[in-house]
């Protein structure tokens, strides 16, 4: 570790270590591997759905993550976006996170955070190894040094429990000196069957380590690291996590031209559904154990699962783009009124008649 160990960073992370024991005989450090994770793994008939919000912040990352009354938050965009993720919170009825997650130490990440920090009760903190010498940053280890928290370092391979889910560390593998993305906390959060990735802006060389680790990766969602940012997304890590949803949060018309073009033609030629954050606000991806769904945007419309008796449906038809779209879809509000027709029929009369599903709504 080339990492210097001074500074507000390494006297809250000592701190921690001092009380590490007392934490583990109070039952709420990593899981370890012959705690009771299997009887979570195994029965959940008790448990409501786990929830995911990807939570519209503009181009950044915020991700919370709800399972049994106890919440966990991932992120919280720029500075100006705190008030925003606190308010979406509240909404929610959060009173308490059980976690917070800084992926790495870039304003658009952990910018809000220090709002949040301050507003809510949080019991566990979590950042990279990576001090930072940004304001942004130095108000966020003085948050946290406030509320009397301390910081807990990223593990690979350590469990957490959330509710009757939970979430394994994939990410940092190693030192990546001064390449913050690639310090990012990655994690693969399970319940029943399903599972989520998401790694904050990890790119090509974290993701090798990933795939290194020996660690699963396979995930129905991906949240596709770095604003869909072609820095990422390899196609070796994309083989291994093999999603069926690919989430982008990034915002309209960014600087970076996140989500790169690449990136979205390989989601494309790979099948994985595209959803963006610039096209649709916040997306909710909800789990029972067994599927996941988006109820807000892909209602009975996922995949070809039995309800698909081919029921006429409502679609939005764009007779200039020759897309169609869902009622509700976004884009289907902003057509041009002299384009714009709605159909009713199948999406497979629609595709003869060579029209193509948009892909932000799959209709
Ligand atoms: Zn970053
Ligand atoms: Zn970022």
């Amino acid at each position: 570790m080339t990492v210097k160990k001074t500074g507000k960073f390494y006297r809250r992370v000592l701190a921690a270590a001092a009380i590490l024991l007392a934490l583990c005989m109070a039952g709420c450090g990593p899981i370890a591997s012959s705690s009771p994770l299997t009887q979570r793994e195994m029965g959940n008939e008790a448990g409501t759905d786990l929830r995911v919000h990807f939570i519209d912040v503009g181009q950044g990352d915020s991700t919370l993550v709800e399972k049994d009354g106890h919440f966990m938050l991932i992120d919280a965009g720029e500075r100006d976006q705190g008030e925003v993720v606190a308010s979406y919170l509240e909404k929610q009825g959060v009173k308490k996170l059980d976690y917070v997650i800084g992926t790495h130490p870039h304003s658009d990440h952990i910018g809000g955070l220090e709002t949040v920090i301050r507003k809510f009760e949080v019991q566990k903190v979590l950042l990279p190894e990576k001090e930072h010498t940004t304001k942004v940053y130095e108000r966020l280890l003085d948050a946290i040094a406030d509320k009397n928290l301390k910081i807990t370092l990223p593990k690979p391979g350590d469990s957490y429990s959330l509710g009757d889910a939970s979430f394994q560390i994939i990410a940092p593998n190693k030192d990546y000196g001064d390449n913050l993305n690639n310090w990012s906390i990655g994690l693969r959060l399970i319940y029943g069957k399903n599972s989520f990735v998401l790694c904050g802006d990890a790119e090509k060389d974290a993701e090798k380590d990933m795939m290194a680790n020996g660690l699963p990766l396979k995930a129905d969602v991906l949240k596709l690291s770095h604003h869909g940012s072609s820095t990422s997304s390899s196609e070796g890590f994309m083989d291994l996590v093999d999603p069926e949803y690919g989430v982008i949060s990034c915002g309209k018309n960014n600087d970076y031209g996140h989500p790169h073009k690449e990136i979205l033609e390989m989601l494309k030629k790979r099948n994985i559904k595209a959803l963006r954050t610039d096209q649709l606000g916040t997306i909710v991806a909800v789990s029972d154990g067994s599927k996941v769904t988006f109820p807000e945007i892909t209602e009975g419309t996922d995949g070809d699962r039995s309800q698909g008796t081919a029921a006429d449906k409502d679609y939005v038809i764009n007779t200039n783009t020759k897309k169609f779209h869902r009622p509700d879809c976004k884009s289907a509000a902003s057509m041009k009124e002299e384009n714009r027709k709605t159909y009713k029929g199948s999406r497979e009369e629609l595709i003869q008649m060579g029209y193509e599903p948009c892909q932000s709504c799959n209709p």
